[in-house]
Parts: C-alpha cells; structure tokens; sequence
C-alpha cells in the first residue's frame, strides 16, 4: 500500500514516519524542499528517541528511513498511491487548490484524507470528483505517540471509505474515533474554547501564565497547561481553528481573544517561531514565561 503525504511540517512528518515505521511506502510532498529536508532529519532524531527508550531497533529505523521518499511536485507524489494524507497548512482556500490537484493525479479509488483541524471536509470532499472517498484522519501531535485519531465522516464519505480507515488506524496501532462534519469536529470543538478562555483569563489579568497553566495541570490532572499547549499546537493554528468555530456556529462564544490576535500579527506563534506564551530556546527544556507575561 502506497501512502502519499502532503505537507512535511510538524503534523506531515509525524504522519509519514508512523506510517513508514509501519512498513508503508510513504511519498512524503512538500513545495518547500528545505522543510523535506527537515523532516527527515526530525524522523531521524525522533527514531533516535524510540532506539535510546528501547521499543526500536537500529535494524527497524534503517528500513523506517528507507520506506520514505521526498518529492516537491504533487503530481509525481501521488501517482501511485492508495491513500494520500493531507497535512499541509491549515488554510481553506489552500486545501481545496490541493484537493483540486490530487483528485486529478491520484489513481481511481485512492481515498483522500485531510488531517485538518477543523476545516470542513464536506467542503473538501465538494472540490473532487470524488466525495465518497474523501474523509478526515485527524491525527494528533506528536503523530508517533498520540494515540488518537479522530476519523471524521463528511456528508458524502461512504461507509466502506470510514471501514477502510477505522482499519487502518488500527493496523497502526492507534484507536480510531468516528465523528461527523461539523465545526472543529470533537476535539477542538472542546479544546479550542478552553484554550480561548485562558488566554481571555490572562488578558484579562485575573492570573498569569505560570497560574493558569498550574491551576488547568494541578486541578485538572492535564499533562500540560492550556497555554502551553496552545504554544506547541502553534498560536497560528489556534487562531484559525477558533476563526472556522466562529464563522461556522455563527457564535461570539468561539471569537478569538484579542490578545491572541495581537500575538498571531505580530508573529509570535508559540514553540515554532521560538516565542509564545513561553520563550523557547534551542538546547533548554526549562520552561520560561516569555517576559511580556512577567510580573
Ligand atoms: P506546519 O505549518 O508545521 O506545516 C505545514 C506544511 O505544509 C509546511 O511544511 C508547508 O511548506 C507545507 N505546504 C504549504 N503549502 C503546500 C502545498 N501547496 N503543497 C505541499 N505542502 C505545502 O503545519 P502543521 O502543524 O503540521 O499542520 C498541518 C495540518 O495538520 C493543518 O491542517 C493543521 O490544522 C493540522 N493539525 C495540526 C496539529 C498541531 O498540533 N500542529 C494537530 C492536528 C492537526
């Protein structure tokens, strides 16, 4: 089975290193050949990872590397695969040119899947000439430890598509969860308004960044606090997924804060462009309040 990924960033190279560690041959496809590079050099460290905590043999990343080829045109990617994945970035108008392009190029009967966050894939799935076999994979990050993947049922997938998927997931080792299309599907239908709302708390001085990241951690036994968490997802990507809540419920509940629409302008995107709520800097993995949030 040929597996084709579109878009090597955080969530493309998570999804193509699961998959090729799974013995799948994955076309991994990106327009920016730098961040191909990148992405393998990020499998490899996080191969790394799995041979130093002992669930990896050096035998097993060598074959996992070889299952994955790069290429930055499209077309070529997906000629002869049986799924392809898209992961590229989370822009509307972005996904449905992409979907253009692969419904064109893939073979008849590949499925489409998009592992977007939130963007509608009834709406994906209409650009196709192929809307029964257009569905969500939406994985979780990082891809290669998250165990869920949130399987989401556009008004035309059909149900031998969503059989197909629930089984490969599975075959992957990860637990499928069935969901319809509608805005920010479960996960980030819930997570998205908790993230907003702390970062609405911050604006509006009533703790700091410190506090509600203890308080959601602490009181609520989550792995990391909502602030954090925001910063990892990336600022940007909270940003838009709020956007798709808001213009799709047609509710101010899902509005983003101001102070997050200040933070994504001006280029303060979290973990990925090194600030955020926190200061990330290469080599420490203390976590640092960025000093605008300093008392
Ligand atoms: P990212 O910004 O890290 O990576 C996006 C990649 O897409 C970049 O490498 C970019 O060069 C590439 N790209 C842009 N246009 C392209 C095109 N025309 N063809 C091929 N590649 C193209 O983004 P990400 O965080 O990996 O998110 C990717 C998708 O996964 C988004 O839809 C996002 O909503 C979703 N997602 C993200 C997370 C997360 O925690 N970051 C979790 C689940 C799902």
């Amino acid at each position: 089975m040929n597996i084709s990924v579109i878009g090597a960033g955080a969530m493309g190279n998570g999804i193509a290193h699961v998959f090729a560690q799974n013995n799948f041959l994955v076309a991994l496809v990106d327009v920016n050949a730098d961040q191909l590079q990148k992405a393998l050099q990020t499998i490899s460290k996080n191969l790394d990872r799995q041979i130093a905590k002992g669930t990896l043999t050096e035998e097993q990343k060598t074959s996992t590397l070889s299952n994955i080829k790069i290429e930055t045109d499209i077309a070529i990617g997906v000629k002869n695969a049986t799924l392809v994945i898209e992961a590229a970035t989370e822009n509307t108008d972005l996904k449905l040119k992409i979907f253009r392009q692969i419904d064109e190029a893939a073979p008849d009967g590949c499925i489409l899947a998009s592992n977007t966050s939130s963007i509608s894939i009834t709406k994906i799935a209409a650009v196709t000439k192929r809307p029964q076999s257009v569905i969500g994979m939406h994985f979780m990050n990082p891809v290669p430890i998250m165990k869920l993947v949130e399987v989401i049922n556009g008004y035309a997938t059909s149900k031998e598509t969503i059989e197909k998927i629930i089984a490969l997931s599975k075959q992957l080792g990860k637990i499928p969860c069935e969901v319809n299309d509608y805005p920010g599907f479960i996960a980030n239908r819930i997570l998205m308004p908790m993230i907003n709302e702390a970062i609405y708390s911050l604006y509006e001085g009533v703790a700091g960044v410190e506090e509600i990241d203890t308080v959601m951690k602490l009181g609520m036994a989550h792995p990391m606090g909502p602030l954090q968490l925001a910063d990892f997802i990336g600022l940007d990507v909270c940003f838009s997924i709020l956007n798709v809540l808001h213009d799709g419920f047609g509710n101010p509940k899902y509005a983003p804060c101001p102070l997050l629409t200040n933070m994504v302008t001006a280029g303060f995107l979290g973990a990925k462009s090194g600030e955020g709520f926190y200061k990330y800097i290469a080599g420490n993995k203390d976590l640092i309040v960025s000093e605008r949030f300093r008392k």
